[in-house]
């Protein structure tokens, strides 16, 4: 191990400037981030976890998924996922809240995406 040239100059501090107090505790927390957003989608309050089998207990469970592709997606993604692969789940539909009487729309219940609206066809 090689020292710094002025390292043999300046007074041994190394003990005090380690000392760890006996009340504290270094541990190891884990978390996750979205492939696509980051950490976007926790808007600041990122969980932690101690171990990575909660982690993914917690996280699988508040419907975040582990792909085939290796892709690990927040619950936005994975509906947005879940939609690109499966087509979406449309709403039936509905009277439109602007005109009832004439207008119709519908929209994806996963993705929140695909509004479509028509006129009505049924008189
Ligand atoms: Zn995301
Ligand atoms: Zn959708």
């Amino acid at each position: 191990m090689t020292k710094l040239p002025n390292s043999r100059s300046r007074p041994n501090r190394g003990a005090s400037d380690e000392f760890v107090h006996p009340n504290l505790e270094q541990r190891t927390l884990w978390s996750v981030r979205c492939t696509h957003c980051d950490l976007s989608s926790y808007h600041g309050n990122i969980p932690r976890f101690t171990s990575t089998k909660q982690l993914w207990t917690a996280m699988l469970a508040r419907g975040w998924t582990r792909r085939d592709d290796g892709r690990v997606l927040c619950l936005l993604h994975t509906r947005v996922a879940d939609c690109q692969e499966l087509g979406h789940a449309m709403t039936d539909w509905t009277p439109h809240v602007v005109d009832p009487t004439a207008l119709q729309w519908r929209y994806c219940q996963r993705c929140g995406a695909n509004f479509a609206q028509r006129v009505r066809s049924d008189g």
